[in-house]
């Protein structure tokens, strides 16, 4: 992961709103032929022909979306790219720009906001998204960022949370609940700190927690993967809020039900290991722990043969009539309500008790 480099500290003030936003925004360099005009007019000015322009805007804020105790500044950049892209992805789309608003308090030196920007910066690269714009102001308290990302896509591709039909196969990509877990070791480690500051924590068994937690990738390769495939889903949604919310989600915009099986939900050996030293169930992890960014999709039947082997796949479930409901099918063989639970709500209960 990133380091922090930074020692130095100059006063917002020294350069001034117009300064910092040439400072900040000096490599940004348009690579992209839909890009006619990025930063520095009254507005950036794109061109996407006859296709279908995608459009989803997030705010985050300091205390309530991240914590900069463990938080490193060039992270919370990178993720708040992937955030929204993530978003853009979900809807079968291409990402191609952003643009990025800030509202810094004077407790943040420029050099704070080149580390975030060096993470906007490594994202945007990555993932060939041009940053076409923003807006730059003081706030009495923390640090607010809000980015607003656009894609591309040709309108029969785009795909919706409404299309799911009964009997369609319920399918997700890479695995869930890691992000969650990596969120529980940092906590851990916070309060470890503050009661001894010279603690050297070994968080090398935690890696990949960590990890997904603090640099998510957003699943840039799955739209072109669905096509490489020849398949369309019907209906999809990124999970940000843990997988059995997604799929109500789901539900009620297709006005189906669904069945989860509990023994196909995909982990990462790193969650079930962590989850037995937490003492937590590792399944309500995975539906109810969010920041996955995974994408969660249902498909008809007759794509069963194209999808089944591969590996960034799994097929979780099936969709049902509306009036049968959405349920989860434990190994056990037990039949038990779906239940949102966002993760800023969850606690160590069965999700399916209550
Ligand atoms: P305005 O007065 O129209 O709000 P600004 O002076 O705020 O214009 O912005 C000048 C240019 O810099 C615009 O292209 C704007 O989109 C861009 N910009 C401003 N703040 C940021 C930022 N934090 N990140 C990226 N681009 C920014
Ligand atoms: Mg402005």
């Amino acid at each position: 992961m990133f380091q922090n480099s930074q020692d130095m500290r100059t006063n917002l003030s020294e350069l001034g709103e117009f300064g910092l936003i040439d400072h900040l925004t000096k490599g940004f360099e348009p690579k992209l032929s839909s890009t006619v005009k990025g930063i520095g007019d009254d507005a950036a000015v794109l061109k996407f022909n006859d296709k279908h322009t995608i459009v989803s805007t997030d705010l985050l804020v300091e205390g309530v979306h991240f914590d900069l105790a463990y938080m490193p500044l060039k992270h919370l950049g990178y993720k708040a790219v992937m955030v929204n892209a993530s978003d853009i992805y979900a809807m079968n789309a291409k990402a191609t720009q952003i643009t990025v608003s800030i509202a810094a308090s004077n407790r943040f030196p420029v050099e704070a906001l080149e580390e975030l920007y060096s993470g906007i910066e490594l994202a945007a690269n990555l993932y060939n998204i041009d940053v076409v714009g923003g807006d730059t102001t003081s706030s009495t308290s923390g640090l607010l960022i809000s980015i607003t990302a656009l894609g591309v896509a040709e309108k029969e591709d785009v795909v919706y949370r409404s299309g799911a039909k009964p009997n369609d196969l319920l399918v997700v990509t890479g695995d869930l609940g890691a992000a969650y877990m990596g969120l529980q070791i940092l906590e851990r480690e916070k309060e470890v700190f503050k009661a001894n500051p010279n603690a050297q924590p070994d968080l090398d068994p935690y890696t990949y927690l960590i990890e997904r937690q603090l640099k998510p990738e957003a699943r840039k390769d799955i739209p072109p993967l669905l096509k490489e495939l020849g398949v369309k889903p019907t209906s999809m949604i990124d999970i940000s809020d843990g997988l059995s919310s997604e799929i109500i989600h789901l539900c009620k915009n297709s006005q189906v039900g669904a069945n989860l099986f509990e023994e196909k939900i995909p982990l990462d050996p790193a969650v079930i290991s962590v989850c037995e030293e937490f003492d937590i169930d590792s399944t309500t992890i995975a539906l109810s722990g969010g920041e996955d960014y995974e994408l969660l999709f249902t498909v008809s039947q007759d794509d069963y043969e194209k999808i089944k082997a591969n590996p960034n796949l799994s097929i979780i479930g099936h969709m049902t009539e509306e009036k049968e409901g959405m349920h989860l099918i434990t190994r056990a063989n037990q039949k038990l309500p779906l239940i949102a639970r966002g993760w800023n709500s969850m606690d160590n209960r069965d999700a399916n008790e209550k």
